[in-house]
């Protein structure tokens, strides 16, 4: 499928120099349309615009919404670099199975984040910690309030640049063990990425800041013990120290989403020397080893947070301190490992930059 452009007047793009995180859109849109029968429309790029829809929308009333988000940074040679898309393309076919929604081809998708960003890279600064956040959705759109999945739906791919997720700089993040409410459970959705497991967090997320933490970290909803991962971003631990230290990450339930940046981390903990280890690991544990200075390290990442040292856990009224309370050794080498593949400025065996 190729993509056309509808849109010739098109102002001339204006870089962004403190683009936050959300909000500092890029100039244009893609849609592509399914129709029971037709199935995909043409992609067609406008610019950014607000939709017409009927309050009677599917999508709006029933929550039959799946989305992505993945990034482009500009390389070091001054090109763009967009990570791992045809990941992301598999994980939102595999969201919108989830929902009985129609899968967009892998080629289709990557085709439109390659027109979109191509489209938009003149907003992104020279500033290398900025990236362009790619965000793609898939709604239904029948007008019915039937109970029922939709016949039509609506893809967009949108845009914006993106700065720290956290503000600038490499800040540590405190954490908040949920022991009220619970993000998904065994045969759930908690392993896709629908629009209906974020909102049901927010109240969880307001409970955390109100006891002075940034993020919510989620427990399983059967025994409320095993860590599972936070909002938007999956945990990692480090055991011990030095190169013999392992970098741990609680295993992929069903429960959890498998985070395209949690892949990459595995595999570049081993490149660096370290075992990379996925395991049920309870609070209990983590908070005993951290006490006897086994467990000296732990780090969120995820496309947003990249990898974002998390220094403080608050526990049903308890706060205990990971290692010395500063992002440790391991935790910046798997950064910098992750931004150096990023800018295309590391070897990458596996591809991953497109
Ligand atoms: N967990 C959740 C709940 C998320 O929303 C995200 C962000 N997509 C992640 C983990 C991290 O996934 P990724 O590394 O693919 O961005």
């Amino acid at each position: 499928m190729s993509a056309t452009s509808e849109s010739s007047a098109v102002s001339s793009s204006r870089v962004v120099e403190h683009p936050g995180h959300g909000e500092s859109f890029t100039e244009h849109m893609i849609s592509i349309d399914w129709t029971e029968g037709r199935g995909w429309s043409e992609a067609r790029m406008t610019p950014l615009q607000e939709l017409s829809v009927h309050p009677g929308m599917i999508g709006l009333h029933y929550g039959q919404v799946a989305y992505e988000g993945l990034k482009a940074h500009r390389r070091t040679d001054g090109s763009m670099g967009v990570w791992r898309p045809r990941d992301h393309a598999l994980r939102f076919q595999r969201s919108c199975r989830r929902l009985a929604m129609p899968e967009l081809p892998v080629e289709t998708f990557v085709a439109a984040v390659d027109q979109l960003v191509l489209a938009d890279e003149s907003s992104l600064s020279g500033d290398p910690s900025h990236s362009i956040y790619l965000r793609p959705i898939m709604f239904g759109t029948d007008t019915s309030l039937m109970l029922r999945r939709s016949r039509n739906y609506r893809f967009l791919l949108m845009a914006f640049v993106a700065g720290g997720f956290f503000g600038d700089g490499i800040e540590s993040v405190s954490v908040y063990a949920s022991h009220t409410y619970s993000r998904a459970f065994p045969g759930g959705t908690g392993d896709v990425k629908i629009a209906g497991n974020y909102a049901p967090s927010f109240l969880a997320q307001r409970e955390a800041e109100a006891a002075g933490c940034q993020q919510v970290l989620w427990l399983d909803a059967v025994e409320r013990r095993y860590l599972e991962e936070m909002g938007g971003m999956n945990i990692f631990l480090v055991r011990g120290h030095g190169p013999q230290a392992q970098v741990v990450t609680p295993r992929l339930t069903g429960t959890l989403l498998p985070g395209i940046t949690r892949d990459t981390i595995l595999t570049l903990a081993e490149r660096l020397g370290h075992q990379p280890v996925e395991e049920r690991i309870s609070l209990e544990q983590w908070r005993t080893e951290c006490e006897r200075g086994v467990m000296s390290e732990a780090f969120a990442c995820g496309t947003a947070a990249v990898v974002t040292p998390v220094c403080t856990v608050v526990d049903r009224g308890t706060t205990w301190t990971i290692g010395d309370g500063k992002p440790g050794p391991v935790t910046l080498a798997l950064r910098t490992a992750l931004t150096d593949l990023h800018h295309g400025s590391a070897p990458d065996p596996d591809g991953w930059l497109h």
